[in-house]
């Protein structure tokens, strides 16, 4: 057991927020607001009799932007302790309800929170910290309403992983001459030799007419963004976002997934125009990708 585990052991039992007062009466507008943001439709929160959705519990103790005055030191304390140790992220992690009695339109909501636990050194995939549980007692006109046990992960964030490669194309009998293409700077689009219809992505038949012939038309490259996301998260190893992927279509009419290039990604725009040209990602691999032209961002 290390030093600082014991420092941190001694603030178990301490108070975390001692006769905190709620800073309205139970009250209507607030259970209604809830309601609608979690569509909930239950007769028994409406009206003058209405009791308070049970999970809104915590909502009756929050400070709001002014905050509480009555948070006890020993919380502080013990944050200051993690921050001092280098565990200076935090995450909440879960949270637990109970309840003891149902909340009533005009209760007034006094608390109490108290340091539950703080646990021994842990390693997740955030970071190494150290769990803290608080649970406060949540009551109505005096009487025990239901607890709510809340714990969060304070934690040193992990070193940043070195940057992986992007993900390989999977290359078959069926693409393969898409892929011989683009090493040599060319997109190809299949075209059917039955029905003459071009398509995109390589596939061994026509969706037209079910012929297996087909030879290859190169684009001109020309296209135009017919939709587009950006990407903000998840975070890929391989990535940097936000990136914006877009579906372009091409002048010859058929449509592919690529990345949105040379523009930050807020200014792409649906019918944006732009030119194909191709991006060495490593040694490996290079990909088609879709350069904006200049003057065509929103
Ligand atoms: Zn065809």
């Amino acid at each position: 057991m290390t030093h600082l585990y014991e420092q941190l052991k001694a603030y178990e039992g301490r108070a975390a927020a001692t006769s905190g007062v709620g800073k309205d009466l139970v009250n209507e507008p607030m259970i209604r607001h809830w309601c609608e943001a979690m569509g909930d439709t239950s007769p028994a929160y409406e009206g003058p009799q209405a009791t308070a959705p049970p999970t809104m519990l915590q909502a009756w103790t929050m400070g709001g932007l002014s905050g509480h005055t009555d948070r006890s030191g020993a919380y502080d304390e013990l944050f200051g302790l993690l921050d001092g140790a280098g565990y200076t992220s935090v995450v909440a992690t879960d949270c637990e309800q109970e309840y003891l009695r149902p909340l009533r339109v005009g209760d007034r909501v006094t608390y109490d929170a108290v340091i539950e636990s703080v646990s021994e050194r842990k390693t997740t995939k955030l970071g190494t910290g150290h769990f803290v549980t608080t649970r406060m007692d949540v009551r109505a006109d005096g009487e025990l309403a239901g607890t709510h046990r809340f714990r969060i992960l304070k934690y040193a964030p992990a070193a940043a992983k070195p940057k992986g490669n992007r993900p390989r194309p999977v290359i078959n009998r069926d693409n393969a001459g898409f892929w011989d293409g683009v090493a040599e700077h060319k997109l190809l689009i299949q075209r059917c030799e039955g029905c003459r219809s071009l398509r995109f992505p390589w596939l061994p038949g026509c969706n037209e007419c079910g012929s297996q012939e087909w030879d290859t038309v190169e684009s001109s490259g020309a296209g135009t963004v017919y939709s587009y996301v950006v990407m903000h998260h998840p975070p890929f190893p391989a990535f940097d976002p936000p990136y914006a992927v877009g579906l372009i279509e091409l002048a010859e009419g058929v449509r592919m997934v690529s990345n949105v290039v040379g523009v930050p990604p807020d200014k792409v725009r649906i019918g944006m125009p732009v030119e194909l040209e191709f991006l060495r990602v490593d040694k490996e691999l290079e990909l088609p990708v879709f350069s904006a032209l200049p003057g065509g961002e929103g």
